[in-house]
């Protein structure tokens, strides 16, 4: 099957109207009215974001699963997207139809479409990167910066499931072993990470600022306050870990250096935001309401960067910073 054949067999199928049946120059896209784009990118390289022989529709929902949580963690809604494949030609044929089937599922629960995209055959590791596009009311995206001094810091979702899906997905193995149930739900952290779309509009009128989990608790808390407006200082008993990741790090030597490694290694792909406390019954309220995890977990305190503290308030050791990607 030739490079034609391929996108008109795997790729067609997941267009979108503006993508014309991926066999235009470009996309056509009408904006709609009274909103603004929000433009995003994320580039997964085998071997380095996923390992070698790893099934293509696995690392097909992560990919676009990144994206969307980007879009989402702005209180935006993701559109469409634009897909770039490079990779082995011996190996597109076999690896496509399954990447391909990963992206349909995850576009459809997501509302989203592929507008177009580019296909190159090469010698060397895949490489597949995704440029999304969303969009957000007028004047209304929530940007990183924005908090002050006395917000509340807020997170939603759980901690570090992705870390021991990570460390699954790698060795095959965690110690001690975890029941199914929990094996399943650390995989699909990984794997499948939830992007925050149910709580956008929470979002848009509440938070002051807000920035996606990706690098590690700590990392992405300081981006929010990188503009030396205080220190994003979190209590360490308040951090929200589901159960089986509990009892990982209770079953650790150090149980709290382990929960200080599933707060600290990214990938989580929740939302940490900050709000003024005014909004904190509400948004309480919310989370009640629509079976959101959001967990008040500290505030905005004098200072810069992020921090951790004990139940005594003293600040806790913490690796550097999260993950950086080069
Ligand atoms: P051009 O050479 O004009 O850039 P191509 O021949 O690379 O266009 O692509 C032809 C059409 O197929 C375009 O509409 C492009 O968006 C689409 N396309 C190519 N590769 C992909 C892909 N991996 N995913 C989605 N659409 C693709
Ligand atoms: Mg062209």
């Amino acid at each position: 099957m030739n490079e034609f054949e391929l996108i008109e067999q795997c790729f067609a199928p997941l267009a979108g109207p503006e993508g014309l049946r991926l066999k235009d120059d470009t996309a056509l896209y009408t904006p709609r009215d009274n909103c603004d784009l929000l433009i995003t990118t994320d580039a997964f390289v085998e071997g380095v974001h996923f390992p070698s022989g790893m099934y293509g529709a696995d690392v097909a929902e992560r990919l676009l699963r990144t994206n969307l949580s980007d879009i989402a963690a702005k209180g935006g809604t993701p559109r469409g997207y634009l897909l770039s494949v490079t990779m082995h030609s011996e190996h597109m044929e076999k690896w496509l139809p399954a990447f391909a089937k990963g992206l349909e599922t995850t576009q459809a629960e997501f509302g989203c479409t592929l507008w177009g995209g580019d296909t190159t055959a090469t010698e060397t590791q895949a490489v597949f990167s995704i440029t999304l596009i969303g969009d957000v009311p007028k004047g209304q995206m929530v940007k990183r910066k924005g908090a002050a001094l006395g917000d509340d810091v807020w997170v939603s979702g759980v901690l570090g499931d992705a870390m021991l899906g990570c460390h699954l997905a790698i060795n095959q193995q965690i110690s001690p072993a975890p029941n199914g149930q929990d094996l399943f739900s650390f995989e699909n952290a990984y794997w499948r990470p939830e992007p925050s779309v149910r709580f956008q509009d929470i979002l848009r009128k509440f938070a002051t600022a807000a920035a996606d989990i990706s690098d590690g608790l700590l990392a992405d808390a300081a981006h929010i306050t990188a503009g030396e407006i205080g220190c994003a200082t979190l209590n360490f008993d308040a951090l929200p870990f589901s159960m089986g990741a509990e009892n990982w790090a209770e079953a650790q030597d150090d149980p709290i250096s382990a929960r200080v490694d599933l707060a600290s290694f990214g990938d989580d792909y929740g939302v940490v935001f900050t709000a003024h406390p005014s909004h904190r019954q509400v948004i309480f309220d919310v989370a009640r309401d629509r079976k959101l995890k959001l967990t008040l977990v500290g505030s905005i305190l004098p200072g810069s960067g992020s921090a951790c503290v004990d139940v005594e308030g003293q600040i806790m050791p913490w690796p550097k910073t999260g993950y950086r990607h080069i």
